[in-house]
């Protein structure tokens, strides 16, 4: 059986193409291909029209081995996909009873009977194979094309998709076997994409192997580390795993993860290890920082919560921030700052308390304290407070995110006992 060296991702919806829903079911399946080692030479994004989506197929399957669809395959009018490919084949519609049988069940579970427009989902075209979906109703369709090309269409919803993809579609991925790919990401925070890039300097050279890329998000920077060539996989292990000790050397304390770790993960992680508890007082973040930190599963075990102290009164009657100081200093200033961490710290019996106040714009700025100016103070028992301000560039949610994961990582240089001067810090700032 030829391998499936080329593929294209297709996304259906006219949602899609009016620009009302961001297509991310493609960036996903590509990224899952380009690290099976199959190239992906095209996207396409087209909207739900039987034969826009028909003539599609029939060009993609032209040029590639393996053609990927996401969306159109729900129980209305406008969900096409099964048409379109009953219709490129040129083959009948016939229901796949196992498929019913499995949309009715679905239903029934939910104590519903499956409404008779739902049938429709159950039909394929004669020579395709439906795939189950154990997380909605629409099962996927697997096809192959008269020339061998392999088509797999599945449901829109990332949710119903990404499983759907691992466990049905994955395996019928046949990635060419004389290539050896190798992927190493490691993440970053604390330096700009620049400084990241100087200090990695030659191991970024556009010929280099293993390859070495960077891309920033909201002040994460990751670098990717990549192999792609002939040759045995150890070796090529190998070889990405040297590249990665280097880059390592190169950053320093800055590589704080790898992989799909975030920074919250780490965070709680870290927290867990040694046993301690964080509580949090926000102001400008308004709870972002408790919200991404609870998004991480487990994160009872080391949060204890905190509070949203967004007025002057609140910082005052919550956490206990002097009314002189917020009239001497005003609420984005070292010394509120100060009083909130430790104010929060005394009252919540965790091990650290972290503060975020500052101006996340886009009014409320002055030459004294402009828009992106926020201090981020950390308390932690019997340790001096670490309280620093910064000057964030962009607008009021780059602010806001920036804010949140610096307070993250200001906990993280606490609590592995060392300390850099972060992106956007102001060291001067009194
Ligand atoms: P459908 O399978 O066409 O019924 O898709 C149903 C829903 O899935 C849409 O309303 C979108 O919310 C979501 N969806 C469809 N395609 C995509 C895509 N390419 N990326 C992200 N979400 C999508
Ligand atoms: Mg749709």
């Amino acid at each position: 059986m030829p391998s499936h060296r080329t593929a294209a991702v297709i996304s259906i919806g006219d949602e899609l193409v009016l620009g009302q829903t961001l297509d991310t079911n493609t960036r996903w399946l590509a990224s899952r291909l380009t690290d099976l080692g199959v190239r992906v030479v095209e996207h396409a994004t087209v909207e739900d029209d039987a034969q826009r989506l028909a003539a599609l197929f029939a060009r993609l399957s032209a040029e590639v081995d393996l053609l990927l669809t996401t969306g159109g395959l729900g129980p209305t009018a406008d969900d096409l996909t099964r048409t379109a490919l009953a219709a490129f084949l040129n083959e009948r519609l016939v229901t796949d009873e196992a498929s019913l049988a499995e949309i009715r069940a679905w239903f029934e579970g939910r104590g519903r009977a499956m409404p008779e427009t739902n049938s429709v989902q159950a039909l394929r075209p004669e020579s395709a194979r439906s795939l189950t979906n154990p997380n909605g109703t629409a099962p996927g369709l697997l096809a192959t094309d008269p020339r061998g090309v392999l088509i797999a269409c599945m449901p829109g919803p990332p949710h119903e998709m990404k499983p759907m993809f691992e466990a049905s579609v994955l395996p019928e991925i046949r990635p060419p076997d004389d290539r050896t790919i190798v992927t190493r990401v490691l993440h970053t925070f604390g330096y700009g994409e620049s400084e990241v890039a100087s200090r990695l300097g030659e191991l970024m050279a556009r010929t280099a192997s293993p390859s070495v890329g960077t891309t920033a998000s909201t002040g994460v920077v990751s670098v990717r580390i990549r192999h792609e060539g002939e040759g045995s996989c150890e070796d090529a292990e190998l070889a990405v795993e040297r590249m990665a000790e280097t880059v390592r050397d190169k950053l320093g304390v800055a590589v704080f993860a790898e992989g799909s770790r975030t920074l919250e993960e780490m965070i709680v992680g870290v927290l867990r290890e040694r046993r301690d508890t964080l509580a949090v007082v926000e102001s400008c973040t308004g709870g972002m920082l408790g919200q991404t930190l609870t998004m991480v599963p487990g994160a009872s075990d080391v949060f204890v919560g905190g509070w949203i102290t967004y007025s002057n009164e609140q910082k005052t009657k919550l956490v206990g921030v002097s009314k002189e100081t917020l009239e001497a200093h005003g609420a984005v200033s070292r010394q509120c700052c100060h009083e909130m961490a430790a104010g929060g710290l005394e009252r919540s019996d965790a091990d650290h308390c972290l503060a975020i106040t500052g101006v996340a714009g886009p009014g409320g700025g002055t030459d004294e304290k402009p828009v992106g100016m926020v201090w981020i103070g950390l308390a932690s028992r019997g340790m001096k407070p670490d309280i620093r301000c910064f000057r964030f560039k962009g607008p009021r949610d780059i602010v806001r995110l920036w804010s949140a994961r610096t307070a993250m990582a200001m906990l993280r240089l606490r609590m592995i006992n060392t300390t850099m001067k972060l992106l956007g810090e102001d060291a001067d700032a009194r």
